[in-house]
């Protein structure tokens, strides 16, 4: 056997292979690389895609991790903060049963012809108003100590505009009221009496919240001209920022019309009934009742 040494071996080869053969095989050799490499590409280009799927997919899940813990914690808040409403209204509706626990139910309460005041009835307290606002020198007036200083007030701001207004009656006692309708009655006879002064028992002056009130030159009576007076235009327009409201407008059903006559019944009550063009006996009782926790505010 003829021995070969490596040098002739590839000389051989090449020199054994017809040029175009080794052409051809070249490329097939580079056709096959090719094909390896696109499919190698194409696999790793899958595999690359199917993580960046998985990725996506692992921070859509912490997104939606996130937002149900957000959710949670909002709905934690809220369920927080109406705890927190809940327990302020309770806490607000005992200081309201409180403060009415401490109010006097007869004060929002109606007295003419069908509502009426037991003639045990008298104020918890009573005050006696200021000289300066008293109509008569010397005669004492008294009236709720918590009404006072709306009264003054009300009487002080009409006097700044030149207004004269003082008080002219006030507290009266059920027995005042009996001594005064048997006056009336002997003066003018019991049915004309009837329609101007109250029985006993349904005159709103025993609450210590009404107020008859005169300007000056009326000659020191109480009539239906105090009507056509600024001092009465001027409590039409006023009176109700300091809680007092007029009785018996014209055409009432219980008595004369009374424009002397004024009731404190608080600031709130007092401008609903101006801004309703309302008076307090046009009114549901129950519906007054709910103003009267904040009567004196
Ligand atoms: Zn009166």
């Amino acid at each position: 056997m003829r021995r070969m040494t490596i040098g002739s071996r590839a000389k051989r080869l090449f020199s054994d292979t017809h040029p175009v053969r080794a052409l051809a095989a070249a490329l097939a050799l580079l056709a096959t690389l090719s094909v390896l490499g696109a499919w190698y590409g194409h696999h790793e280009l899958a595999r690359l895609s199917a993580q960046v799927a998985r990725l996506d997919a692992d921070l859509a899940s912490t997104t939606i991790a996130l937002a149900a813990n957000t959710a949670q914690t909002d709905a934690i808040s809220a369920t927080l903060s109406s705890e927190k409403v809940n327990v302020a209204g309770v806490s607000s509706q005992v200081a309201m049963l409180a403060k009415l626990q401490s109010l006097d139910p007869e004060l929002l309460a109606k007295y003419s012809k069908v509502y009426f005041l037991n003639e045990n009835y008298v104020p918890a307290s009573l005050t006696t108003i200021p000289d300066q606002y008293d109509y008569f020198s010397g005669k004492t007036l008294q009236i709720l100590p918590q009404v006072l200083p709306h009264l003054e007030a009300m009487l002080s701001a009409a006097s700044s505009t030149g207004v004269a207004l003082y008080a002219y009656s006030a507290y009266r006692s059920f027995d005042t009221q009996v001594a005064l309708k048997k006056d009336y009655v002997v003066t003018f006879g019991a049915g004309t009496a009837g329609s101007f002064s109250a029985d006993q028992g349904y005159s709103e002056h025993q609450l210590g919240t009404a107020v008859d009130l005169e300007t000056t030159g009326m000659g020191g009576e109480l009539t239906g001209d105090f009507a056509k007076t600024s001092a009465y235009q001027w409590l039409t327009d006023n009176a109700y920022k300091y809680g007092f409201t007029l009785s018996y407008p014209p055409g009432n059903t219980y008595y004369i019309f009374e424009p002397w006559h004024w009731r404190f019944v608080g600031i709130q009550l007092a401008t609903y009934l101006h801004n309703s063009h309302q008076y307090f006996y046009d009114l549901d009782q129950r519906y007054i009742d709910s103003y009267l926790a904040n009567i004196f505010d």
